[in-house]
């Protein structure tokens, strides 16, 4: 294999580390393959590091935590807004790696880019973020006020389904904030995460302020337990996702996990009858539904239950082909695994006694016969014991579920473990109203399938879904990157009368 050229190329041959501003050939001797999902095609392999390099990473992030947390807020914004102007004009290049790693078609790849680059442009505003409290005279002559600091080296830990907004979730508000960062990328696909990293040392991102390491669990492992790293940020699946916050957490540092899910749209028979299909059907087959965010149940409520065919129809009518084709509605799953699970779990759903209404397990792709791909598919006649009800299946199977009242769908959401989003469908303020009000689950869309909220607000799933009192991005995370020191301040000038010694605690 050939050694990877220096920055201008880091999407070939083997990928990099960066390490306190350079581009590192990796010592290991355990590589993966970065495959695309569409057609088998070897784009790169990725190593998995050594523990001395990822020790190097977390070591560089501490020395230049030291010049950088002192580097002016006006500086570390300006940084950010070159980088929010170079990721805005490289953005279609981008996205095309990103759809040959990721398999999604471009235009959502091009979604997934710009929904992180929403993050940097509010991390262009941190200087009113970060501003602290004053509160004057809280006692003779006694002032109080609050620091919002820098905690220091920050790791983050991302999935392969959107390797451009989450890692952008993560590294720029850390940094903004006056932190250094190790950031580690999902293996499947870091070319993407790479692009984008280039970009922000090409905007002003000083050496060991952002490094990357890749890698599997023992990078993970070694980034939540090494002494330096004060506080871990993690997105992906749920079993990864309590072991990273458990073991991050025993170790001392602050912790956040954003996990698996299983998101409701419940319809209500009032509701716009095509706008809710085409909702539907978007959010539940879109990026192939691999978004943590994808609509997985369909709860079709009283008379609702009549609109399964024309579900069907839609669905059926979805074109499945490679990502960089024009008018891809479904493209491939990531990988082979990641098929043969979803498979796995359709051949289940038929043996437990769900009717499969619509099988895509069939589909061909003309070209590109070797590509992971499943067409739409959806079950009705679902219980909550069934697999595939109860594992979240991220692939494109829609399972649609019939109830008789509104109040019977609050209670089967309710139930279920997971948080992270659900969907309402109606006309009605009424119901909506009581909806957002009963519903237990942190991110509600009324009339809206896949309920993100823009980086003012932040990220919030909730329960199952999420480990840990702050989401990423969003004024929630920059209480999570700095830590408040509050000080309180008296001031003498020399006409000050002493009033002698006290030793009682003040009543005033
Ligand atoms: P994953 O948990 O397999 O991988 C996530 C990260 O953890 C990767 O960087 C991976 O290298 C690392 N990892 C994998 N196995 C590990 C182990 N045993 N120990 C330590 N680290 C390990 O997740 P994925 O398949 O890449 O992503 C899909 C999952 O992510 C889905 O469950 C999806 O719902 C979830 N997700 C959640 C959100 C959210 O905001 N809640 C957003 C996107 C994705």
């Amino acid at each position: 294999m050939n050694a990877v050229k220096q920055s201008e190329n880091v999407t070939v041959g083997k990928v990099p580390l960066l390490i306190n501003g350079e581009w590192v050939d990796s010592q290991t001797a355990q590589w993966r393959a970065v495959i695309n999902p569409a057609t088998q095609e070897v784009l790169a392999h990725v190593p998995l590091a050594t523990a001395a390099e990822v020790n190097a990473a977390i070591e560089t992030a501490h020395a230049a935590f030291a010049s950088w947390r002192n580097t002016s807020i006006g500086s570390r914004m300006r940084i950010m807004l070159k980088f929010q102007a170079l990721v805005r004009e490289n953005m279609s290049r981008i996205a095309a790696v990103l759809t040959a790693e990721q398999g999604k078609t471009l235009p959502d790849a091009e979604g997934d880019i710009f929904r992180g680059l929403e993050v940097v442009e509010h991390a262009c505003s941190v200087g009113t973020l970060q501003l602290g409290e004053f509160a004057e005279n809280v006692a003779g002559g006694v002032d109080t006020y609050t620091l919002r600091q820098p905690i220091g080296v920050c790791a983050g830990i991302t999935p392969f389904n959107f390797p451009a907004m989450i890692p952008l979730w993560m590294f720029p508000m850390a940094i903004v904030c006056g932190n250094t960062f190790v950031l580690k990328p999902s293996e499947q696909d870091p070319l993407s995460t790479m692009e984008l990293v280039k970009l922000a040392l090409d905007a002003g991102v000083p050496k060991g302020v952002l490094n990357v390491v890749h890698g599997g669990k023992e990078v993970v492992d070694a980034l939540c337990t090494h002494k330096r790293v004060q506080a871990v940020s993690f997105v992906g699946s749920t079993s990864v996702g309590e072991h990273v916050y458990r073991l991050a957490s025993e170790h001392g540092k602050r912790a956040q996990s954003m996990m698996g899910a299983k998101n409701h749209a419940v319809v209500l028979p009032d509701a716009n009858r095509q706008q809710t299909l085409n909702a539907l059907v978007g959010a539940g087959f879109g990026a192939a539904g691999q978004r943590c965010m994808a609509t997985s149940v369909v709860v079709l409520v009283g008379t609702a239950r009549d609109w399964v065919p024309d579900l069907v129809e839609k669905a059926h009518a979805l074109k499945v082909n490679a990502g960089h084709e024009a008018k891809t509605d479904v493209g491939p799953v990531v990988s082979r695994a990641a098929k043969e699970r979803v498979l796995k779990l359709i051949e289940e759903g038929v043996n437990a006694g769900a009717k499969l209404v619509l099988d895509g397990r069939q589909v061909k792709v003309a070209g590109y016969e070797e590509g992971n791909f499943i067409g739409p598919t959806i079950f009705t006649d679902v219980t909550t014991q069934m697999s595939v009800y109860t594992n979240e299946i991220f692939g494109p199977v829609l399972v649609v579920l019939g109830v008789d009242t509104l109040d019977d769908a609050i209670r089967l959401v309710n139930a279920n473990p997971f948080g992270n989003g659900v969907g309402l469908f109606t006309q009605s303020g009424a119901a909506a109203r009581k909806f957002q009000n009963e519903i237990d689950v942190g991110q509600v869309g009324i009339n809206i399938p896949i309920p993100v909220p823009v980086p003012f607000f932040s990220f919030t799933g909730s329960r199952g879904s999420k480990l840990g009192d702050l989401g990423p991005y969003g004024k929630q995370v920059v209480q999570f990157y700095t830590q408040t020191k509050t000080v309180t301040a008296r001031w003498f000038d020399d006409a000050t009368v002493s009033d002698g010694v006290n030793t009682t605690i003040s009543l005033r």
